[in-house]
């Protein structure tokens, strides 16, 4: 049997063949489940019998279970799922200002150890596949009542490390004969692997980017991220001039999580503008989210704002993004389904 989260246009066209019915049905049930979110194939009306038969007996309608479900006062909803094998992620759905964006995990724990993160705790337990992550999509469709508009793989894990099962997600997630979103509403965001940036604009993937930089000096940025001793800031910043020539039309996210007294000096804003000269991107400030035990501090709202202003008087694009879910652990960085002893989740 094949679970209703891997099915594909090329697999729903081989289910029609092998029920001896014509191809256009596969691209009905394709807009059936994926672009109308209905689980049940073979309740699409007018599919011969034959198909009907066939979807009931190789398709496994069930998406992954349910283990909780949180719900903050601004209306983020956090959903923890058990895939398959026992493995548990989580994925959230944040609305603003009446738009739906969804947060999608892409490996069950993280390997890459970034200290600002609560993900990063319990270690990396492994990738996910494309069909894990299509069911986040529809079971966050189907819990929330309503399907994202935007998908963001900024969930558990290292979308590079986990790259061709992500390509294929974005690839499935774009395609309009898929789930027909606008590369323009799909984000892939990283630490900073610079590989699969390179590898993402070779294959020119479909989609958004998102740096997560931190820092504005090797120094700082090697102590935040060990990704940086692997790939410092000069290199990092090639990769993502790279990705602005190579599509001048996509959006360019600059995540900066500001972490009191470590990044967040006015040298900082002045070296940040120093960096991104000439790129065309948004950058977004966070301020850190702590957790019981966190090493860092949150900055004042007054720092944060002097930062903010430094970036805007220099032309940059700077906004402050205030996390969501704060009170369900579902904001930035702090995704982790199983805690370690030590570490307890607010909620
Ligand atoms: S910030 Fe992202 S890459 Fe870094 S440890 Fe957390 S999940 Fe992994």
């Amino acid at each position: 049997m094949i679970s209703i989260s891997e099915l594909t246009p090329t697999r729903l066209r081989h289910l029609c063949t092998q029920a001896d019915t014509k191809a256009i049905h596969a691209e009905r049930l394709n807009a059936w489940i994926f672009r109308q979110g209905n689980l049940n194939p073979a309740s699409l009306p007018e599919l011969p019998v034959a198909l009907c038969e066939l979807l009931d007996r190789e398709v496994d309608n069930a998406l992954p279970a349910l283990i909780d479900q949180r719900c903050a006062a601004d209306g983020t909803q956090k959903y923890l799922l058990q895939l398959h094998d026992g493995e548990q992620v989580e994925t959230v759905m944040i609305p603003i200002a009446g738009r739906l964006t969804q947060c999608i995990s892409t490996q069950a724990g993280c390997a890459l150890g970034c200290t600002f993160c609560l993900t990063a705790t319990g270690g990396l337990r492994r990738n996910l596949s494309r069909g894990d992550m299509v069911a986040q999509v529809m079971l966050g469709w189907q819990q929330f009542g309503q399907r994202a508009r935007n998908l963001v793989l900024m969930g558990m894990g290292e979308p590079m490390h986990n790259f061709d099962a992500v390509a294929d997600f974005v690839r499935f997630v774009t395609d309009p004969a898929g789930m027909a979103y606008s590369p323009r509403r799909v984000t892939l965001s990283t630490v900073g692997v610079v590989p699969g940036i390179e590898r993402l604009i070779a294959e020119q993937l479909p989609c958004s980017l998102a740096i997560s930089l931190n820092a504005t000096t090797d120094a700082v940025r090697d102590q935040l991220m060990p990704v940086n001793r692997k790939y410092p800031i000069a290199r990092l910043l090639e990769a993502m001039h790279g990705f602005a020539h190579a599509f001048p039309r996509r959006r360019m996210l600059v995540a900066y999580v500001l972490l009191a007294g470590v990044n967040d000096s006015l040298a900082d804003a002045e070296r940040l503008v120093g960096l991104l000269k000439g790129m065309a991107c948004t950058v977004s400030l966070l301020p850190f989210n702590p957790w019981p035990d966190a090493p860092w501090q949150r900055p004042d709202d007054a720092v944060v704002g002097r930062f903010r202003a430094q970036l805007s008087q220099a032309g940059l694009v700077a906004v402050v993004r205030e996390s969501r879910g704060k009170e369900i652990a579902a904001a930035c960085g702090q995704l982790l389904h199983r805690q370690p002893a030590n570490v307890s989740i607010p909620i």
